[in-house]
C-alpha cells in the first residue's frame, strides 16, 4: 500500500533535516503505526504521503505510484484526520460533514451514520464552536470517513480523549481495519500503539531504527521481570528478578523462603523499554 525508501526531507529554510533516510512499509489491510516524541517528524511524514510536501528526497510510493505523479483522484482514495481539527466552528457537525461529502465526485456515507461511529449522534446539531477538543477529534475522524476511503491517515488520533473516549476511538480503528482499509496512525502513546497497531515504527533522530510486530518487539528488547513485594522489620520492599533461570536463582529462592510475600507479579516489557533501548542504541551508533 504504501513503500518508502530513503526518504529525506528538510523544511525550507531550516538548518537540519527532518527525515534523513527513512524506509518502511505498509501492506494493504494493516494498521501501521509510526510512534516518535514530539518534534521527531511523524506528521511531516505523514503529510509528504498525502502529497501536501514536495521536494523530499529517495522514493514515496502509494499505490504503487509515485507520490509525485498524484492527481485528484488520489484524494478519492485516501482520507485524512490531521493533528488539529480542520472544521467549520459556525456550522453544526452534521453540517460540517454535508458540507465536506460535497467535495468528492464519489458517493459519500450518510453523516448520521458517520457520527454514531464515534459516538457524536446526540451532538449533531450543535456548532463545532461548542464542541470540547476531544468532540472535534472525534468529528475530524468523521469527516476523513465521509467518502469510504481505503487508505486512512490518522494523526494523534486520541488526542485530548479521556481513556473511555480514546477507547471508542480505538474500537473505531479496528473496525475500520476489520472492514479492510488499511490505517497508517501516527502516536506517542506506545500503550495505545502496543493494543491497536499490527506493526509500529520508531521514528527518532529523523530515522526508523527499529520496526516490527509490537509482541515480537517487547519479547527481543524486553526481559521478562518477576515483581516480588515483600514485607518485614524494614518495611515493604520491591525486588525484581529476571524470568528466566528463576528456579535456580539463589536470592530469589532465599527472598521465598525468609521473607513474608505481599504480591508476586510478572513484567512484560513494554513499549516504551523498547523504545528506550532501542534509541540508546542509535545514540551509540557513529
Ligand atoms: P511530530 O509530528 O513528530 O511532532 P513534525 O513532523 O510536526 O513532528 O515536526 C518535525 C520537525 O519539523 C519539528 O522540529 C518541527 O518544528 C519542524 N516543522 C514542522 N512543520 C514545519 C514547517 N511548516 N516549517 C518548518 N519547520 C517545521
Ligand atoms: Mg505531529
Amino acid at each position: 500500500m504504501i513503500n518508502i525508501q530513503n526518504l529525506g526531507f528538510t523544511y525550507p529554510g531550516a538548518a537540519t533535516p527532518v527525515l534523513s533516510g527513512l524506509n518502511f512499509h505498509i501492506e494493504q489491510g494493516e494498521i501501521y503505526g509510526l510512534l516518535g516524541p514530539s518534534g521527531s517528524g511523524k506528521s511531516t511524514t505523514q503529510k509528504i504521503l498525502m502529497g501536501l510536501l514536495r521536494g523530499f528526497t529517495g522514493s514515496a510510493l502509494v499505490f504503487d505510484q509515485p507520490i509525485e505523479n498524484i492527481d485528484r483522484s488520489f484524494y478519492e482514495r485516501i482520507g485524512v484526520s490531521f493533528e488539529l481539527p480542520t472544521l467549520y466552528l459556525r456550522l453544526t457537525a452534521r453540517e460540517n460533514l454535508s458540507l465536506f461529502a460535497a467535495l468528492y465526485d464519489k458517493p459519500t456515507r450518510d453523516p448520521m451514520e458517520i457520527l454514531k461511529l464515534v459516538d457524536l449522534a446526540d451532538a449533531a446539531e450543535q456548532r463545532v464552536e461548542d464542541f470540547s477538543k476531544g468532540m472535534k477529534m472525534r468529528l475530524n475522524l468523521c469527516r476523513s470517513l465521509l467518502h469510504d476511503p481505503e487508505l486512512l491517515f490518522f494523526d494523534e488520533p486520541t488526542t485530548g480523549q479521556d481513556p473511555a473516549r480514546a477507547r471508542i476511538t480505538h474500537e473505531l480503528i479496528l473496525r475500520l481495519k476489520r472492514e479492510g482499509k488499511t490505517i497508517f496512525l501516527t502516536t506517542h502513546n506506545m500503550a495505545e500503539a502496543d493494543e491497536i497497531c499490527d506493526r509500529v515504527g520508531f521514528l527518532t533522530n529523523g530515522n526508523i531504527p527499529v520496526s516490527g510486530i509490537p509482541a515480537d518487539l517487547k519479547r527481543q528488547y524486553g526481559r521478562p521481570e518477576l515483581e516480588v513485594v515483600t514485607t518485614g522489620q524494614n518495611g515493604v520492599h520491591k525486588v525484581r528478578f529476571p524470568m528466566e533461570n528463576l528456579a535456580d536463582n539463589t536470592e530469589f529462592l532465599t527472598t521465598l523462603r525468609q521473607s513474608e510475600i505481599l504480591s508476586l507479579h510478572t513484567q512484560e516489557a513494554s513499549l516504551d523499554d523498547v523504545f528506550i533501548k532501542a534509541t540508546a542504541r542509535q545514540d551509540k551508533a557513529p
